[in-house]
């Protein structure tokens, strides 16, 4: 077994999941770098690691598979023999629409990568942490959005729902799980400056909206990540069940 903690990032390769690939390998942290289509993203943020004396392995998979989940943390046992932490990260957005424009496919595909692909990795990673499996306990952070809470009207209410559902998954599992050893948090990130924008269609969301954003900015992701490795860290001892919003007043 590796000496080292060693915490899973889904959607490691860019924007938040990124940010956290890399502060979290600065903390200590061996770092698996999940991604689902840009090898060349994941391997590019696991060689900066790797060559500023880090411990980072880029792994493909998509969330949304069963099969993939399983190759993951297949990867994860083999190669490590232990789960620290997971930052349940990898998310989607579709185009902007309203909910009477949405077929079945786009919300299934939602579901699919938001809520089902974030519960099953949850539960695996949560059957390597618990001690109820012989594990020595953990900590989970998921990843929500200041949308669960505003709902984005004639945006994408499917992606509000979808966060919606990880934050409730925050509070029930945190309960399930916190007296075998595993804290479970949540952050809700507002509009934070990443490539997930330019994917819903919208390249310009974060310049058209800053000015009318509270600190009249939009956030980074390393904004972000600072308070993901904060729930990680042994300094949150006491914190599960929370959901922080990172979201600049928004
Ligand atoms: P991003 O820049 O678009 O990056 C998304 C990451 O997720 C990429 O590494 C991508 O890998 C990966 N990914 C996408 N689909 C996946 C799948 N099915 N399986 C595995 N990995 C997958 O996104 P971001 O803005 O950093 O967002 C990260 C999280 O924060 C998401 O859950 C998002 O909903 C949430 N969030 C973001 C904002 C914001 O304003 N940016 C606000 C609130 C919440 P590939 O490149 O290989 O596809």
């Amino acid at each position: 077994m590796t000496e080292q903690p060693v915490l899973l990032v889904t959607g490691g390769s860019r924007g938040i999941g990124a940010s956290v690939a890399l502060k979290a390998a600065e903390k200590g942290w061996a770092v698996v770098i999940n991604y689902a289509r840009d090898r060349d993203a994941a391997e590019a943020i696991a060689g900066v690691i790797n060559e500023t004396g880090g411990s980072a392995l880029p792994v493909q998979g998509d969330v949304s598979r069963e099969e993939d989940i399983a190759a993951i943390f297949s990867v994860i046992d083999t190669t490590f023999g232990r789960l620290d932490g997971l930052v349940n990260n990898a998310g989607i957005v579709d185009v902007v629409a309203r909910l009477d424009e949405m077929s079945r496919e786009r919300l299934e595909r939602m579901f699919n990568v938001n809520v089902i692909g974030a519960l099953r990795v949850a539960g695996e990673a949560v059957r390597r942490m618990s001690t109820l499996h012989g594990g020595h306990g953990g900590a989970i952070v998921n990843i929500s959005s200041m949308a669960a809470v505003l709902g984005s009207p004639n945006q994408y209410v499917d992606y509000a729902a979808s966060k919606g559902a990880i934050d409730t998954l925050t509070l029930g599992l945190s309960r399930e799980v916190a007296g075998e050893g595993i804290r479970v948090n949540a952050v809700r990130p507002g509009i934070i400056d990443t490539d997930i924008h330019a994917s819903g269609g919208t390249p310009d969301r974060v310049r058209d909206i800053a000015s009318s954003l509270p600190m009249k900015r939009a956030g980074e992701p390393d904004e972000v990540a600072d308070a993901i490795l904060y729930l990680l860290s042994p300094e949150a001892s006491y914190v599960t069940g929370a959901i922080l919003n990172v979201s600049g007043g928004r």
